[in-house]
């Protein structure tokens, strides 16, 4: 695609901070080990405490696999292959969510603070996309148009931290299964999610 292809496809983006992407009950708020380990420290959790946080979802069938969770490593478990995502309330809402605010703002995950982009890599070829529709962001649509720059830093910023999750998951896929409780005690050591 020439660049000035890829400028006409940026769309306009401005966060309204509607709150809609932290209420969405269809929408898993993925997490890598630097976001686990990052909330973790910041907030003094221990790992029963980080696990409390957490909520493990099986992936019944690798060909089934929503888009945007194609390029998100899934760690194995003592109940099969798990995303790990923030826990939900009853609701749907996430468990950081107050009053419509996140008590974490400065600590969110990468998915959070990308939100409605995602970002692939194929080979040298990194790739982006939406992940969202204006009728569920309202922010699509609003303010100035996103810049190649903006886009560019934003998917260093994720696909870094993905890398260095599969990195760690390859490894820890490659050992004898064990528990989830044992894979965030694990996470909670190594220093690539510290770095
Ligand atoms: S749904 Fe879109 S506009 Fe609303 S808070 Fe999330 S990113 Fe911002
Ligand atoms: S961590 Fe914060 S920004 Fe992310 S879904 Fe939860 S409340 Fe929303």
């Amino acid at each position: 695609m020439s660049p000035r292809e890829v400028e006409d496809r940026l769309p306009q983006f401005e966060c309204t901070k509607c709150g809609a992407c932290c209420r969405e009950d269809s929408m898993l708020i993925t997490v890598t080990g630097r976001d686990i380990a990052r909330i973790s420290t910041a907030l003094g959790l221990s790992p029963e405490e980080t696990m409390r946080a957490l909520d493990f979802y099986i992936v019944d069938d690798p060909n089934t696999i929503p888009i945007g969770l194609q390029g998100i490593p899934s760690p194995s478990t003592e109940r099969g292959s798990a995303f790990i995502a923030l826990r939900k309330m009853e609701n749907g809402e996430c468990i950081f969510l107050k009053d419509n605010l996140c008590m974490i703002h400065t600590l969110r995950p990468i998915v959070c603070r990308s939100f409605p982009f995602v970002f692939q890599e194929k080979g040298s070829q990194r790739k982006w996309g939406l992940s969202a529709v204006k009728q569920i962001c309202p922010g699509l649509g609003t303010g100035s148009k996103v810049s190649e720059k903006d886009i560019e830093d934003l998917s260093a910023l994720v696909l870094e931290s993905i890398k260095t999750y599969h990195e760690f998951v390859d490894e820890w896929n490659s050992l004898p299964t064990t528990t989830a409780r044992e894979l965030i005690r694990t996470i909670l050591s190594d220093p690539r999610f510290f770095a």
